[in-house]
């Protein structure tokens, strides 16, 4: 029965990063698996990369950190901004080698993965890296989650909404929450673990998931995110960014 953590969306936020491997540690769970978004939006990239690389088993690519090689053009201002800044903090320097690991390790990722007998996406099983699978989808645009669901033979996982919780084939999408944070994924699911760096259901709490056997479990973890605010300001990036962090929007 395999035992292993999922973390996503992590936005260069150190505080929140290292909150969550502590929680990890305390669980008792070894692997730990990324499924992208390592950078953007926070203030930390490289120690956050740094930290990805030394503890996940594989990490897959998210639209930030494909966002770090190609042109932004679809990407909001700010975070076009913060991607500016994250090319700086990670151009490589024949003096910082850190940072050319960091840079090559992010260039290197792949957009999708199969390990545990389960499937791993960014964004969505048709569109790994951008496509959304929006909460409102099952109502909203039933049709595209049939087409979504043709994707999907078993449990899979994705980030990128940064809202946790299960798509289930019936569209029905179930929210997690305090009250129901474990789930059963025996059949066809599309399990969203959530943002560990930038929440945005409404709990500024780091989010991410632990699956034992046939059943996932959504973690919440407190941080000093007053602390990642005033990197965020420090650095010159947009005060929204720091802002919202407190409002977990
Ligand atoms: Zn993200």
């Amino acid at each position: 029965m395999a035992t292993f953590a999922i973390i996503s969306d992590l936005h260069s936020n150190l505080e929140a990063v290292e909150a969550v491997f502590a929680r990890i540690e305390a669980l008792g769970v070894e692997d730990v698996v990324c499924l992208g978004d390592v950078v953007g939006y926070g203030a930390d990239p490289l120690p956050v990369t740094l930290l990805v690389m030394k503890h996940c088993k594989w990490t897959i690519q998210g639209n930030h950190d494909w966002g770090m090689f190609h042109e932004m053009d679809d990407f909001n201002p700010l975070a076009r901004e913060a991607l500016m800044f994250t090319r700086q903090q990670l151009r490589p320097f024949f003096l910082r080698p850190r940072r050319r690991q960091a840079y090559e390790f992010l260039r290197g990722l792949p957009d999708r993965m199969a390990d545990y007998g389960f499937n791993f996406y960014h964004g969505s099983p048709r569109d790994p890296v951008m496509e959304y699978v929006l909460k409102s989808d099952g109502f909203l645009e039933p049709e595209k989650m049939a087409q979504l669901f043709a994707h999907v033979e078993g449990p899979c996982f994705v980030g990128h909404t940064h809202w946790p919780g299960v798509h289930r084939p019936d569209y029905r999408f179930t929210q997690a929450t305090d009250e129901e944070s474990e789930f059963l994924i025996g059949g066809p699911c599309i399990v969203n673990v959530g943002s560990v760096g930038q929440p945005r259901d409404g709990d500024p709490r780091a989010s991410f998931a632990v699956v034992r056997g046939d059943r996932v479990q959504i973690e919440r973890v407190p941080y000093d995110f007053r602390r990642t605010q005033a990197k965020i300001l420090a650095a010159g990036l947009h005060p929204a960014l720091a802002e919202r962090l407190a409002r977990g929007k």
